[in-house]
Order: C-alpha cells, then sequence, then structure tokens
C-alpha cells in the first residue's frame, strides 16, 4: 500500500520548540506504532519533512490519522527487511523503530523479531552510508537483560540469556547495536543509539500486552489486575512525549551514544497495579499470574549520559502520564469490551 497524503490539515502542535537541525527529510520506520506515531508528530511540528514507513505487524494507521492530511507527510506500508526504496533513499535522517516491542508480539513473531533487528537494521544502515544520512537506532533496556548492575549504566554490558524466551528481542537488539558500531568504525556511518527504557502513554493499544495497558484495560473493564509473579519486580517508566524529545535530541547532537532514554522513577509491579486502581476508581481485584520465563526483577535507568551529553532530563510524572493515559483509554474503550494479551 502507497499512501501519499494530500495537502490541507493544520500541523500539529506538539513540542514546538525550535531544533537546531531544521527541515531535514525524516525517514521514520516503524511509525505506525506507538512510539513512532508520537514521534511523527514532534518531528512534523519542528519543521521536518516525514516520509514514514511500517508493516502494520502491530501497528495501526489509525495513530497516524491527523497527520494524513499535512503537506509535509507521507507514509507507505513497507518491511524494512524487503526493501528500501528510492524514496526512502532522500533522506538525511532515519530514526529506526521498525521491531516489534511488546514481550506478547515478539514472543508471538520471534524469526521476524531478529530479522527486523538485524537485517531491516542492516539494510537502512547499507542505505545510509550510501546516501550520507544519520541513522539511530532505537535500541532498549532489555540489553541489560536480568541486570545485576542497579541502576544500569551505558557502560554495563548486560546480564541476557542468548536463547531463552526473551532472546529474538534482547539479542536481536543487541547485535543491531554491534552492527552500527561497526558500520562506524569501519566505514564511517553517522549513528545514533537510544537504549530507550519501558515507555508508556496515549496510543499503546489496549491489546498491546504491555503492563499499563494492561492495567488500565482491565481496571476501566472491571476486570481482574494480572499481575505477574509476587509483583515486587520493578520498572521504570518514561511517558512517550519525554522519551520523544531525547529520541529528538539525541539525533540533533553530536553525541553517538548509546544514551540511556528513560525516567529513574522505580516502581514495583504491585505499586502500579494500586496506583491505577485508585486513579480509576476501579473496583477490580489484583490477581497473581505465573512470572514468564526471564523476566528482569529490577529495571532502572542511570541518565547521568542523558543529562550530560544531552541536558535531557524526563519532566511527566507518573501521575500525570499515568492520568493522561487513563483519559485515552476511556476514550478508546467507550462501550466497547478488549481483551488484554
Ligand atoms: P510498537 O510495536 O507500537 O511499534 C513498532 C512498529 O514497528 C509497529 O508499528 C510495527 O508495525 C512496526 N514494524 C515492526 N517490524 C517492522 C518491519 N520489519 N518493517 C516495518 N515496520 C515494522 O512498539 P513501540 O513501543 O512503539 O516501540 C518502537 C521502537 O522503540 C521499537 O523498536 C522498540 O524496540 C523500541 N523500544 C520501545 C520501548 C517502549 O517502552 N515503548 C522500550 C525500548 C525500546
Ligand atoms: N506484567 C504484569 N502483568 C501484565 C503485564 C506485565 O505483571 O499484565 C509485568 C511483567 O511480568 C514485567 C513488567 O510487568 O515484570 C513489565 O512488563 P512489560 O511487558 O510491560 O515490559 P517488559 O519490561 O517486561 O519488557
Amino acid at each position: 500500500m502507497t499512501n501519499t497524503m494530500p495537502a490541507g490539515s493544520p500541523a500539529p502542535s506538539l513540542h514546538d520548540e525550535p531544533s537546531p537541525a531544521f527541515g531535514h527529510e525524516v525517514l521514520v520506520t516503524g511509525a505506525a506504532g506507538f512510539v513512532g506515531s508520537h514521534l511523527c508528530e514532534a518531528l512534523l511540528a519542528q519543521g521536518h519533512r516525514v516520509m514514514a514507513i511500517d508493516n502494520l505487524s502491530t501497528g495501526d494507521v489509525g495513530h497516524l490519522d491527523r497527520l494524513l492530511g499535512h503537506k509535509g507527510f507521507t507514509f507507505q506500508r513497507r518491511d524494512v527487511c524487503l526493501e528500501v526504496t528510492p524514496a526512502m533513499e532522500r533522506a538525511t535522517r532515519i530514526f529506526n523503530l521498525a521491531c516489534p516491542a511488546s514481550p506478547a508480539h515478539y514472543q508471538q513473531a520471534p524469526v521476524d523479531t531478529v530479522l527486523s533487528s538485524v537485517l531491516g537494521v542492516w539494510r537502512l544502515a547499507e542505505m545510509a552510508q550510501r546516501t550520507g544520512a544519520r541513522l539511530l537506532q532505537t535500541s532498549t533496556s532489555e540489553v541489560y537483560g536480568d541486570a545485576q548492575c542497579h541502576p544500569q549504566h551505558e557502560d554495563y554490558w548486560g546480564h541476557v540469556n542468548p536463547n531463552g524466551a526473551r532472546s529474538c528481542y534482547d539479542e536481536g537488539k543487541r547485535c543491531g547495536e554491534a552492527m552500527l558500531m561497526a558500520y562506524r568504525q569501519e566505514r564511517g556511518l553517522d549513528v545514533r543509539i537510544a537504549r530507550i527504557f519501558n515507555t508508556y502513554g496515549p496510543r499503546l493499544r489496549p491489546g498491546d500486552g504491555r503492563v499499563v495497558s494492561n492495567f488500565i484495560v482491565q481496571a476501566l473493564q472491571g476486570e481482574d489486575l494480572t499481575v505477574y509473579g509476587d509483583g515486587r519486580q520493578t520498572r521504570s517508566f518514561c511517558y512517550v512525549d519525554d522519551t520523544v524529545r531525547g529520541l529528538m535530541r539525541l539525533m540533533d547532537g553530536e553525541h553517538v551514544g548509546p544514551v540511556n532514554i528513560g525516567n529513574p522513577g522505580e516502581h514495583t509491579m504491585l505499586d502500579l497495579a494500586k496506583r491505577i486502581l485508585a486513579m480509576t476508581g476501579s473496583r477490580s481485584r489484583v490477581v497473581h499470574r505465573p512470572l514468564p520465563q526471564d523476566d528482569p526483577r529490577r529495571r532502572c535507568p542511570d541518565i547521568t549520559r542523558a543529562g550530560e551529553l544531552l541536558d535531557w532530563r524526563p519532566e511527566v510524572s507518573l501521575e500525570d502520564g499515568l492520568q493522561r493515559t487513563i483519559d485515552h483509554f476511556r476514550d478508546v474503550l467507550g462501550a466497547r469490551s478488549v481483551t488484554v494479551a
């Protein structure tokens, strides 16, 4: 499907601080996904032109609805593993987000997950080498695995099961990083590596399977909140606007990374469940389900590097971010009933 959109709609107003790299032709892969759709909006708001690519495996083209009339925006349904096109070669900057991110999704499609993180990154790296474009890879806190260092700083090498349930994602992303550093070292490719920690916000899909969307959907529908294991494992949740601002800072700056992009506030899953119950006014119960294999026990970013190199830190509190996300799910769910993944 090729869908080049007509002009007409008003520009989005998200993130309107002026960009030092004004007016780039930007390729965003994985653009119809949760983070990708917010990133496209923010780039357009800064005056860039955006070519959005997505194979719609876990994304939703409806996330891009409000951008479809923007004159600087095009969307094409494409798989980064299969091809790059002449249109994509016009990009001077590439944000690569094309990869399933929810454990429920990537464990249903482990081969596609590895391929997206390895073959997809390779295709984009080859293209960027030909064109001279700057390529930013969205890597992940999962490269640290079930970390033995806390909080996790970028120099920690990680503790990852190389062939377990999460390895398609964790090792795929590690290989993606290795590939880009190899291209940089041997061929001078202009790369950026962001290690994103758990990000949440509006446009998480109700069936996404990640914990924030699961708990909110369950709470709003009066269903049991499914806490995996004893619920004492921790995550650090970053609101999507903060994550997107961090990615754009990294792209605009001179530092290759890797740079952690995350919110250092650390919460147990039990605490998250209780907050969401209180904020939604839900009378749902908390129930426990088996802990998935290799589920990391503690996760919290050390964001010293992002602060020093990018002057970036998160600004949205968990309370505010969750409220905006709950409001979003109230709108989306309306009268319909959804089963979480
Ligand atoms: P998402 O699943 O909502 O978005 C991923 C998008 O990529 C989807 O729209 C999907 O259809 C698309 N896609 C997948 N494989 C593709 C392929 N081969 N070709 C083209 N498109 C493809 O996930 P998200 O949360 O928006 O994550 C975006 C990126 O950020 C991912 O690369 C993910 O690994 C990374 N990341 C996200 C988080 C987070 O908490 N959201 C944390 C760490 C890293
Ligand atoms: N989790 C949970 N209930 C759910 C979904 C997830 O308790 O319905 C837990 C999961 O076991 C993990 C944490 O929440 O410990 C975060 O899971 P998520 O899938 O959001 O992201 P991860 O950080 O594991 O990739």
